[in-house]
């Protein structure tokens, strides 16, 4: 089975546009959640992954949106992101997003935004919270993401790595547990402003990291239109 994953799409239509263009043909697409926030294009971006039949699970941002998490615990740009996708979502964007579970098992992996122990809050960005995450799976391997950078920490006869992989990397597996991140589709944080995702190959065992160039300035257009912070806007230039 071929699987396009997904993260922190944050509602920026044309990086996942661009994605699901290059993609090549795969039999099922897995989000990670932060599918809403910071970007201009919240309902569209759900349509979009509904038509894919997108699988997957809700993020910090996502759950902000259906007022479930306070508002404090955003900094001021992202709660103002927050309260406007509050302000023009639709009660059917809001209803698939409640239906999005924390944590999701699929063939084998765990699926979270930010790490297995703690789903919608923990960073994973060292090995001790990766050792810490892979030992609170019942699954082989998990995906998660939040912290918008690509990595793979790899635990491999109890030695724990962590490898930043570039566009094209290509990992097999091989029977070890492994933590793996896609990196951010709609707001890159690694200073590349491509947006980061990757195929996970169950047949082969494997997973291959790619970026995609997007139109950029007309995501930024948009979001300058409805007044979204000037800081969101400038990031997505610099990947930061
Ligand atoms: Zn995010």
């Amino acid at each position: 089975m071929r699987i396009g994953v997904l993260s922190d799409i944050h509602a920026n239509l044309p990086a996942l546009e661009a994605v699901l263009a290059a993609m090549p043909s795969v039999d099922a697409i897995w989000q990670l959640g932060d599918i809403v926030g910071y970007g201009p294009h919240p309902d569209q971006i759900v349509a979009r992954l509904r038509e894919a039949g997108a699988s997957g699970v809700r993020g910090n941002h996502d759950a902000a949106a259906l007022g479930e998490l306070d508002l404090e615990a955003f900094n001021s740009d992202a709660r103002r992101a927050i309260e406007w996708t509050r302000s023009v979502v639709s009660e059917d964007t809001l209803g698939w997003l409640r239906s999005l579970p924390t944590r999701v098992e699929l063939e084998g992996f765990t699926l979270v935004h930010g790490s297995p122990r703690d789903p919608t809050w923990e960073y994973v960005t060292s090995t001790p919270v990766a050792r810490a995450g892979i030992a609170a799976m019942t699954t082989p391997s998990g995906l998660h993401g939040h912290t918008h950078v690509p990595i793979v920490f790899i635990l491999d006869d109890g030695r724990l790595d962590a490898i930043g992989p570039a566009d094209g990397s290509r990992l097999t597996i091989d029977g070890r547990r492994v933590l793996v991140n896609p990196g951010s589709v709609g707001q890159p944080r690694d200073g590349i402003p491509t947006a980061s995702w990757l195929i996970l190959d169950t047949d082969a065992d494997a997973i291959s990291w790619h970026r995609t160039a997007y139109d950029v300035e007309a995501v930024q257009r948009a979001m300058i239109e409805v007044e979204l912070p000037v800081r969101l806007v400038e990031r997505l230039s610099y990947g930061l």
